[in-house]
């Protein structure tokens, strides 16, 4: 569908913000400087290719929001890259930390390249040069400005800037912390890879944890036999499905771009993955039926459903026939704003992306608390707990003279491993966002969905932080 796009990404992000701030009492001039982005570098510099030649790289950083340090934000390696798209990406990351009180402004990078056109060697020498220049203009540091791995990089990129970074700054004792999405083994945390599916999880259960809101959309309370679908099958989407499923949700359909299979029966994501992996589609999986159109998932009847592949999938052409009772906003903006009003109308529950995503940047958070704490998760207590616990599993049992089951012995004595903390934080983290985010929508009923309310939580938190902190000098 052709859409006309009057205003720019950071345009658009900024109507957002006005459309929420009329809902706070803050003054004009304090809400000016929260939209605004603080510091855009915006850098151009030669690299030697494998063949010789000299490119001139165009690369950007900006950093939205100081109004807690360190700033916060992914790198993006793509040929869309531009200034405006960085900003607003940059100005989302500063209302996503604030929504699920991560306590850092927003942040965001792009390297403007084909990152498939260039060979690693390549990828190699632009990634340092990007991080050399950010550490010439003071725009990295673990308490300044920390990136992480978004469209076009990942683990390996970012040991790459972890590597560059504590070169360029010898005896820098946080230096593992001026990046976070790194490999396990140079300073990384465990759990990141399912975060942002657990937390879109997380954020959904809690949703349907509420008497009010479930009674509001005719369903009842709790995640049990709710019907999901599920479009992409990347790592988020395939790790949402796996979490509804293991909850007991029924994954009535999957879609990905070759196509979408359903099953009212619900499917078991791995198999299909492995299906997807052995075949190279999704379609014909044992049990499940076609759909004529990867898009007709989207219109199924369902209770929950989680666009969790691209932007702009579900628009003012297709949102009149979407039958799900709640959206849970997987992806960075499935909706267009004519979905929005819409699903707004009819009563649906748009669960926005802004933070039902966020479980990504939440456990970026604790790796880089893990960076400058310099020990991992679980190595001072897990023997500790451990211990106690078989000690008072051991008092029960004589006293009662009863033995529990060995699985049941097993689940009691286990001691946190790093992984069961950060999904214990992640799962906090979710919860207390949700309510929040509820609680505002509620005391104010003109507020008009889930996402200005969102947006609503986010403003009054940085207001808060610049009016206590005052405008210096
Ligand atoms: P991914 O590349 O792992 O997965 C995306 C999947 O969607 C792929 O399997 C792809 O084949 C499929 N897909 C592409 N086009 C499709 C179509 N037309 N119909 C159905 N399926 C289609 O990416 P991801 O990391 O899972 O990210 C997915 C979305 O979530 C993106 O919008 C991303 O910005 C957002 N997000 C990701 C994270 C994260 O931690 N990975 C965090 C926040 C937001």
């Amino acid at each position: 569908m052709s859409e006309h796009k009057p205003y720019s990404f950071f345009q658009s992000v900024e109507r957002s913000f006005d459309k929420a701030a009329k809902f706070t009492n803050w003054e004009k001039g304090l809400l000016e400087q929260i939209k605004a982005c603080n510091s855009i570098y915006s850098m151009r510099f030669p690299v030697k290719m494998d063949d010789g030649r000299i490119e001139v790289i165009e690369a950007y950083r900006v950093q939205h929001s100081q109004h807690k340090s360190p700033c916060k934000g992914g790198i993006r390696f793509s040929e869309e890259v531009n200034q405006d798209e960085v900003m607003a990406l940059a100005s989302l990351m500063t209302y996503k930390c604030a929504i699920v009180n991560v306590p850092f402004g927003g942040g965001k990078g792009g390297i403007k390249i084909n990152p498939r056109s260039h060979s690693t060697y390549e990828l190699e020498k632009i990634t340092r040069r990007y991080t050399a220049e950010l550490v010439k203009k003071n725009f990295i540091g673990p308490g300044i400005d920390v990136p992480a791995p978004d469209y076009g990089t990942g683990e390996r990129e970012m040991a790459w800037i972890v590597d560059t970074y504590a070169s360029l700054k010898p005896g820098e004792i946080d230096a593992a912390g001026c990046v976070t999405g790194k490999p396990v083994t140079q300073g990384g945390v465990r759990g990141r890879k399912e975060a942002t599916g657990l937390g879109v999880f997380f954020g959904i259960r809690e949703v349907c944890n509420m008497p009010d809101v479930m009674q509001k959309l005719g369903l009842t309370v709790g995640v049990v036999g709710k019907t999901v679908v599920v479009q992409g099958l990347g790592n988020v989407g395939y790790h949402s499905a796996k979490f509804f499923r293991e909850a007991g949700s029924k994954v009535v359909a999957i879609a990905e771009y070759e196509g979408a299979i359903f099953n009212a029966a619900g499917l078991n994501e791995e198999e299909v993955f492995q299906h997807r992996k052995k075949t190279g589609s999704i379609l014909n999986f044992p049990g499940a039926t076609n759909l004529a159109k990867s898009t007709d998932a989207l219109e199924l009847e369902c209770d929950i459903l989680i666009p969790a592949a691209l932007e702009n999938v579900i628009n003012g052409e297709n949102a009149p026939r979407v039958k799900a009772k709640i959206i849970g906003e997987a992806a960075n903006g499935p909706l267009t704003p004519e979905a929005d009003e819409i699903f707004s109308a009819k009563g649906i529950l748009v669960v926005p992306d802004m933070y039902l995503n966020a479980g990504g940047v939440t456990v970026s958070y604790f790796e880089w608390l893990k960076n400058l704490s310099h020990v991992r998760y679980g190595r001072m207590e897990k023997r500790f707990t451990e211990n106690m616990n078989n000690h008072i599993l051991g008092q029960i049992e004589e006293l009662t003279g009863k033995k529990v089951t060995d699985s049941e012995r097993t689940f009691i004595l286990h001691g946190p491993e790093e992984v069961d903390l950060v999904h214990s934080g992640l799962e906090e983290t979710m919860i207390t966002a949700t309510r929040e985010i509820m609680e505002i929508w509620k005391n104010n009923p003109d507020i008009p969905d889930m996402r200005t309310a969102a947006y609503v939580c986010a403003i009054n938190k940085v207001g808060t932080s610049y009016a206590e902190l005052g405008i210096f000098p």
